[in-house]
């Protein structure tokens, strides 16, 4: 059940810098996927070649199968939610509105929408009092966790997460670690997560990819394959 499949893919920006060589990387479904490394080995660039926010060289992508290619970037955008450093919120929308951003844009049911925002909400460890609150009267673990709830709410396969633990500080990020697994547990997706902190690739991953400097994948495999050899 291997869901995305990186083949030699490389990808050279316009000023000809080399961010991601020859890279070849295998995303199982339903699983944790931690790409770790170095600031500037390339994660980044990886991550947003899933979703085709950025378009390989060279090499190819498939997503079961199929070439990513071949799929519309806005059916794409759909079904991958993004999840950045301190959730990437809407500063001018509160909570709630945060949440449901893409299901009004959708033009789903309103009230199925509202109902189902609330239920993320509390999915994500927050209470019903914060919905009407903006982004800046969070904390930012707070925001983090809505910054996931909106990723969510759109009904995404597959979640992509840049760092997305990063901004906040040792205390809170251990508990939104457990938080962020128990949640998994629950709604076992495909999760491609970026970061440079080996610590945290190890507590979540289910399968690890380290990549270094060059942009060349060294290795993947489960956390206890890594503390073995
Ligand atoms: P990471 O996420 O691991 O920090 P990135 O994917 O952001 O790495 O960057 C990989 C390399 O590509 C770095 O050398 C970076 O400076 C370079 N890079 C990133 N974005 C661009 C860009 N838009 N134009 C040119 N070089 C870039
Ligand atoms: P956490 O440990 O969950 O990250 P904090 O310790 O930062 O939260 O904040 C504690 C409480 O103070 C939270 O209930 C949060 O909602 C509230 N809070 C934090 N910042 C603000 C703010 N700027 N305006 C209003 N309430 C805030």
């Amino acid at each position: 059940d291997v869901v995305i499949e990186f083949e030699s893919v490389t990808k050279r920006y316009r000023d000809g810098t080399t961010a991601v060589q020859d890279l070849s990387l295998t995303i199982p479904s339903d699983k944790i996927t931690v790409i770790v490394g170095p600031s500037g080995c390339g994660k980044t660039t990886t991550l947003r070649m899933i979703n085709r926010m950025l378009e390989p060289t060279s090499g190819s992508i498939s997503w079961d199968g199929a070439p990513l290619k071949s799929k519309r970037k806005t059916q794409l955008r759909r079904q991958m939610g993004y999840v950045i450093q301190s959730g990437g919120l809407f500063p001018h929308r509160t909570v709630i509105e945060n949440i449901q951003t893409v299901p009004t844009l959708i033009g789903w049911d309103k009230t199925k929408n509202r109902n189902r925002a609330y239920e993320l909400l509390e999915m994500v460890g927050l209470e019903r009092k914060l919905a009407q609150r903006y982004p800046s009267q969070l904390s930012g673990g707070q925001q983090q966790r809505v910054g996931v709830a909106r990723a969510l709410a759109a009904d995404p396969i597959v979640m992509l997460m840049d760092e997305p633990f990063s901004a906040v500080d040792p205390v809170v990020r251990a508990d939104l670690h457990e938080q962020f697994l128990q949640l998994q547990k629950k709604i076992g997706k495909t999760i491609v997560m970026i970061t440079h902190d080996i610590d945290e690739a190890i507590k979540l991953g289910d399968q690890i990819a380290i990549m270094r400097k060059g942009g060349v994948l060294a290795q993947v495999g489960s956390p206890q394959q890594l503390l073995e050899e």
